[in-house]
């Protein structure tokens, strides 16, 4: 009889040794296992070629604009003339620089400001942070609008660059693959101190890429601020390609079951900042969110996640994210249908689909890794 036992325990050991295993490799799939770290960061760059940024390194930066003190930059947002009422309008920055010599970033521009008008049952305060010789270019386009319901700041990103000096060297240290210009630092991580350089009249600003397509009105996203927990600051969506997966993927060798970088809705696929949802006056008291900025915290959650990012701002939320979920509100994946599909062919096929699908309405096209975004 004991051996009877003994044999069962024995058996049933086994089965759920094998059990576990299997478990395991489902969710590590084969494709999540570079080599070494070199591996890893070779994908990375080769990703990066694909979207390289047209920055010229070594540029003088205009000066046609002098901004220095709190009380200038402020001044810089001034819409309070506007004959809207802030309750009918929608706050949007969409940074825009170096766009003279760029037809491509001109054209997405265009067609990201138009769709967006066309749509727009609000007024909108639309920021543009740019230098000064894309000014005239973005108010060529906003001006040749057919709704006129489009009202334009220009906000000089040099001018906020100084104002977040301090954050933007930590941030760029961990999440840039290249050693950008300094300018280009202040252009990809301007989402993540906006909330210390606007103006407190300021409340909610909806920040965009350039390279978007409407399909729908934008008062519809601005509502969704409403439908934020308590606890939320930032409304994100779901980044559409395993590229945490990858970036997460010496982590998730030595934690098989790990949440971070697996796919939705289980898991934690990490962020895409082509459109975010700022809420101003909850990021300024958040003490949670403002002390994820810190350097030390930043450097133990990299170390941690053996992470190093190459993305920009959405580096910083996907890392943020893997122990503080309730930061963030998820924007339904139409709000920022991402086309980019570069992952798929690089290593990543069997498992693409689960990060890449997005049922339900499209809103908003995101025309990623400089995708051509549909006619329809
Ligand atoms: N951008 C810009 N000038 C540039 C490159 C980028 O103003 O030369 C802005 C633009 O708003 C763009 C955003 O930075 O949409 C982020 O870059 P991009 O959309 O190319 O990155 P991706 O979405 O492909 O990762
Ligand atoms: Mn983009």
């Amino acid at each position: 009889m004991l051996k009877l036992i003994a044999r069962i325990l024995l058996v049933v050991t086994v089965v759920v040794f094998i059990l576990y295993k299997l478990y395991g490799y489902v969710t590590v799939s084969q494709t999540d296992v570079p080599a070494s770290r070199n591996d890893l960061d070779e994908t990375v760059q080769r990703f990066d070629q694909t979207r390289k940024r047209p920055f010229e390194q070594t540029e003088r930066e205009s000066d046609v604009f002098k901004t220095q003190n709190t009380q200038q930059l402020h001044a810089m947002w001034n819409w309070t003339n506007s004959p809207h009422s802030p309750t009918d309008s929608v706050f949007v920055m969409i940074p825009f620089c170096k766009a003279r010599h760029n037809a491509n970033l001109q054209t997405k521009f265009r067609t990201c400001v138009t769709s967006m008008s066309a749509f727009s049952s609000a007024h909108i305060v639309l920021f543009i942070a740019g230098d000064a010789e894309s000014r005239e270019i973005a108010d060529d386009i906003v001006s040749g609008l057919q709704k006129k319901n489009v009202e334009v700041h220009h906000i000089d990103v040099q001018g906020l660059g100084e104002g977040m000096r301090d954050t933007i060297s930590t941030l760029q240290q961990h999440f840039s693959s290249t050693s950008d210009s300094y300018y280009t630092h202040t252009l990809f991580y301007l989402s993540t101190a906006i909330h210390r350089l606007a103006p407190p009249s300021l409340h909610r600003l909806i920040m965009l890429d350039a390279d978007l397509k409407f399909k729908d009105d934008i008062r519809r996203l601005n509502d969704l601020f409403d439908r934020f927990l308590p606890s939320n600051v930032i409304g994100i969506a779901h980044e559409n390609q395993p590229v945490y997966r990858h970036v997460l993927s010496m982590y998730r060798q030595s934690h098989p079951n790990t949440r971070a970088g697996s796919p939705p809705p289980e898991g934690l696929p990490g962020f895409n900042s082509g459109v975010l949802l700022l809420d101003l006056d909850r990021l300024r008291r958040s003490e949670r969110y403002n002390t994820m900025l810190d350097t030390d915290m930043i450097q133990s959650l990299s170390k941690k996640y053996l992470y190093k990012g190459h993305l920009g701002d959405q580096d910083f939320y996907t890392l943020v994210s893997l122990e503080n979920e309730e930061l963030f509100f998820v924007l339904p994946c139409g709000w920022n249908r991402q086309l980019c599909r570069w992952w798929r062919d690089n290593g990543y096929k069997d498992v693409f689909d689960s990060y890449f699908a997005c049922h339900g309405p499209i809103s908003v096209y995101h025309g990623n890794c400089n995708t051509p975004i549909p006619d329809d």
